[in-house]
C-alpha cells in the first residue's frame, strides 16, 4: 500500500514509524514531515490542505489511502472532496466526513450530539449575538468557576475558566461582540464546571464498530507541577493508572458506544479515529471535547504500546471489518516527554542546531515534532521540537529514561518537564 500521510508533528512521526514498520507499507509520503518522519518514507512539500495539490499527487503516485494527521484537512472536508472526485473515490481517507469533524470543529455541535445521545457531559447553555442579554443574565447567576467556550476552532486557546463574575463577563463579551476568535466565538458555549482528573481515550472505528486503544494522560502546562501558560502538550503517559476495567467499561458503556451508535444512526459518515478528551469526576468518566484525530503527545505514547499492524487496522476499517480484529497492547509503561524551544508558548526562537540524538532501540524513540533537516544538520521549526518515548516496567522508570536522554540532546534554548506522570509515580 503506497500511503499519503498528512501533517509535520510528533504525532505525524509517531505515525510514520508505526506505518513503515507495517509489511503492507509499500511507499510512505509526508506532507510536508519534517526531519524524523523523512527517516521512514519521503517528505513532499505540500499542505495539508491544498486539496487539488493532494489529489495530482495521489493520482501520480498510485495512493492506496490517505491519513490526515490533524483536524484542519478533515475539518476543511478533505473526506468529502476524495468522495466527489471520481478518480480519487477508490481511495480511503482514514477520518470523518465534514459533517462528522464537526464533533471537534463545533463545541455547540458537540454538545447537542451528546445530548441527544445521552452521553455524560457538563450542563451548559450556547449563546450568540442574538441571545447575548439572556446570556449576561445567565453568567449573573452561574456559580464559578465558569467554563466559556468558544464554538470553532481556537488554536487550542478558545477555552476560558473564569474565577469570578466580572471575569467571566469580560471574556463573554470579548468573544461575541469584539469576536474575539474572530468566527469561532460568534456563539460560546457556558458550562459547568467539572472536578477531575482528565484522561484521553481512542477509538478508531468503521462507522459501525469500533476497537478501543491504548489510552493516555497528556501534562498541557508549560512548567513542572502543572504551573504556567498552556502549550499543545508537554508530554504524555499511557497507560493511566485509575483507567481500570471498570472505568473503562463506563467509558465503553456510557460514551464510546452511545458516541459510534449516534454516528450510525445519524447517518455520519465517519471512518477513522475518535478522541474522547474525559474527566473523570468521582469514578464516572464525562465527556469534556470530542477530537476527530489521536491527540499530540499522545500519539507519542499510544502507537508505541500498539502492538497491532496499523495498516491492517485500517484496511479493516475500509473493509467495514473492524470487529473481527483484536487490539493488543504493550504491557509495558511509555511515557513521553517533550523537548520545547525557550520562550514557548510565546515567542521563541528557531533553527538552533540540534545533537545528541540516539538511534531509536526497542524501548526508546525520539520521535521529532518542529525540525527541519538541513544538509547533515537537523534544525529546530517550532515550540516543541522533539519528545522522547520512553517503554519501561513502569511509569517511573520510563519517566527516567525519557529525562536521561532529554539531558543528552542539546539545542541552544532547551527546555523540558522532568515531572511528567507525577500523579501516578
Ligand atoms: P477543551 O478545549 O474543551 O478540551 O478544553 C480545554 C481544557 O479546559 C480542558 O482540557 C480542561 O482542562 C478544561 N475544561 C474544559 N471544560 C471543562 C469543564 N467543563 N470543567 C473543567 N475543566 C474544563
Amino acid at each position: 500500500m503506497n500511503i499519503l500521510l498528512l501533517g509535520s508533528g510528533g504525532r505525524e512521526h509517531a505515525l510514520a514509524l508505526k506505518m513503515s514498520q507495517s509489511t503492507l507499507c509499500g511507499q510512505l509520503f509526508i506532507a510536508p514531515g519534517n526531519a524524523g518522519t523523512a527517516q521512514c518514507g519521503t517528505n513532499i512539500n505540500m499542505g495539508v490542505s491544498d486539496f487539488e495539490k493532494i489529489k495530482a499527487f495521489c493520482l501520480e503516485n498510485a495512493i492506496d489511502l490517505v491519513l490526515p494527521g490533524s483536524e484542519e484537512a478533515l475539518v476543511n472536508g478533505i473526506y468529502d472532496y476524495f468522495k466527489s472526485e471520481p478518480a480519487l473515490q477508490h481511495i480511503p481517507v482514514m477520518g470523518p466526513s465534514k459533517e462528522g469533524a464537526q464533533l471537534e470543529g463545533s463545541k455547540a455541535y458537540a454538545k447537542l450530539f451528546m445530548q441527544r445521545h445521552h452521553i455524560p457531559t457538563a450542563a451548559y447553555r450556547e449563546f450568540n449575538a442574538d441571545n447575548y442579554e439572556a446570556g449576561v443574565a445567565y453568567l449573573q447567576q452561574h456559580s464559578l468557576p465558569i467554563v466559556l467556550k468558544a464554538d470553532g476552532l481556537a488554536a487550542g486557546k478558545g477555552v476560558v475558566i473564569a474565577t469570578s463574575h466580572e471575569e467571566a463577563l469580560a471574556e463573554f463579551e470579548q468573544m461575541i461582540k469584539s469576536a474575539k476568535f474572530g468566527d469561532a466565538s460568534k456563539t460560546v458555549v457556558v458550562e459547568q464546571f467539572l472536578t477531575g482528573i482528565e484522561l484521553s481515550v481512542f477509538a478508531l472505528t468503521d462507522g459501525h464498530s469500533y476497537q478501543v486503544l491504548p489510552e493516555a494522560k497528556d501534562y498541557k502546562r508549560i512548567g513542572e507541577g502543572d504551573q504556567g501558560l498552556n502549550t499543545g502538550g508537554m508530554g504524555a503517559v499511557s497507560p493511566v493508572p485509575f483507567a481500570d476495567a471498570v472505568f473503562m467499561k463506563k467509558v465503553e458503556d456510557q460514551v464510546i458506544r452511545p458516541t459510534i451508535e449516534g454516528l450510525s444512526k445519524e447517518g455520519i459518515i465517519y471512518h477513522g479515529f475518535v478522541f474522547f478528551g474525559l474527566i473523570n469526576v468521582g469514578g464516572e468518566p464525562f465527556v469534556i471535547e470530542y477530537n476527530c484525530r489521536m491527540g499530540d503527545p499522545e500519539t507519542e505514547v499510544v502507537m508505541p504500546r500498539l502492538k497491532n499492524d496499523l495498516l491492517e487496522l485500517f484496511n479493516a476499517v475500509t473493509a467495514g471489518k473492524l470487529s473481527e480484529q483484536t487490539i493488543y497492547a504493550d504491557a509495558r509503561a511509555a511515557s513521553t516527554v517533550m523537548l520545547v524551544s525557550k520562550g514557548y508558548p510565546e515567542a521563541y526562537e528557531k533553527n538552533k542546531v540540534i545533537s545528541g540524538i540516539p538511534a531509536p532501540t526497542r524501548d526508546q524513540v525520539v520521535f521529532h515534532a518542529g525540525t527541519r533537516q538541513d544538509g547533515t544538520n537537523v534544525l529546530s521549526n517550532g515550540g516543541r521540537v522533539l519528545s522522547v518515548t520512553s517503554l519501561a516496567a513502569d511509569l517511573s522508570l520510563a519517566l527516567a529514561h525519557s529525562v536521561q536522554t532529554a539531558e543528552q540532546i542539546s539545542f541552544e534554548g532547551k527546555v523540558y518537564r522532568r515531572d511528567i506522570g507525577y500523579e501516578f509515580i
